[in-house]
């Protein structure tokens, strides 16, 4: 089943086209990674999914539903950014709960979320702390926390490891791989890492300047780039 769709989605910012008329089919539960240089349009496109930026042209749909000029808050999505932005004066706890709170969700249920959140993402020592007491990884945790508690359908993923060191980085990726097998969700996740993404994509998706240069699995755009754009990106034998 397709779970997210863009048909000939066209960003422009004023006169200046950033992204180009793509097409993206991406299936339930599938982790899709969109990976290219900086300013490729990976962002923007992740956004324009969220619908915290208006398209220009084309039609997004989420399941069923064509999405073009819904809310955020109504798409069934979540999002997590690269500067993990937690209320600083919340513990852990309240922080992953505020979102439910906020939809006005019955308590007991928010306790239960927040439980089980915490409990996938290993946050149950650090649930009375505040984020000022927390390393970059657990705070990045509890950024996943926050959009796991709202079981979307999809997760939308923007550079979430970029701020961390190598190592933690590396952890993190086994991680977020851990957190998909267990719930299963659909993941569009945006890195500029070639590394990051070969090793977390079902599928990943190349861009350039606006445009899909190549959609395929890690090993078919690894064997069988389409370009020597795609090739030198991500480094297959010449
Ligand atoms: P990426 O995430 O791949 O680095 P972005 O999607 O952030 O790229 O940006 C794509 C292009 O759109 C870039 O050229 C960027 O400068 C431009 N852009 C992004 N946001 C805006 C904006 N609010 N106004 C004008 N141009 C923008
Ligand atoms: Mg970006």
């Amino acid at each position: 089943m397709t779970e997210v769709s863009l048909s000939q989605v066209v960003k422009r910012y004023g006169q200046l086209e950033v992204v180009h008329a793509i097409d993206l089919e991406i299936r339930h539960s599938e982790f899709v990674v969109l990976v290219g240089p900086s300013g490729c349009g990976k962002s923007t496109t992740l956004r324009m999914i969220a619908g915290l930026e208006e398209i220009s042209g084309g039609t997004i749909k989420i399941g069923d539903k064509v999405v073009n000029k819904l809310a955020p808050r109504d798409r069934n999505i979540s999002m997590v950014f690269q500067n993990y932005a937690l209320y600083p004066h919340m513990t852990v706890r309240d922080n992953l709960g505020f979102g439910l709170k906020i939809a006005k969700h019955p308590e007991s249920e928010i306790q239960n979320r927040v439980e089980e959140a915490a409990e996938i993402l290993g946050l149950g020592m650090l649930m009375d702390r505040l984020p000022a007491a927390l390393s970059g990884g657990q705070r990045q945790r509890v950024a996943m926390g926050r959009a796991i508690v709202r079981n979307p359908d999809v997760f939308l993923f923007d550079e979430p490891l970029s701020n961390l060191d190598a190592k933690l980085r590396v952890q993190m990726r086994t991680e977020i791989k851990k957190l998909h097998k267990r719930v299963n969700n659909t993941i569009v996740y945006v890195t500029h890492d070639q590394v990051e993404a070969m090793t977390l994509a079902d599928r990943i998706v190349i861009m350039r300047d606006g445009h899909i240069e190549q959609v395929g699995t890690p090993l078919e755009v690894f064997d069988h780039p389409v370009n020597t754009f795609v090739a030198s990106f991500i480094g297959s034998p010449p």
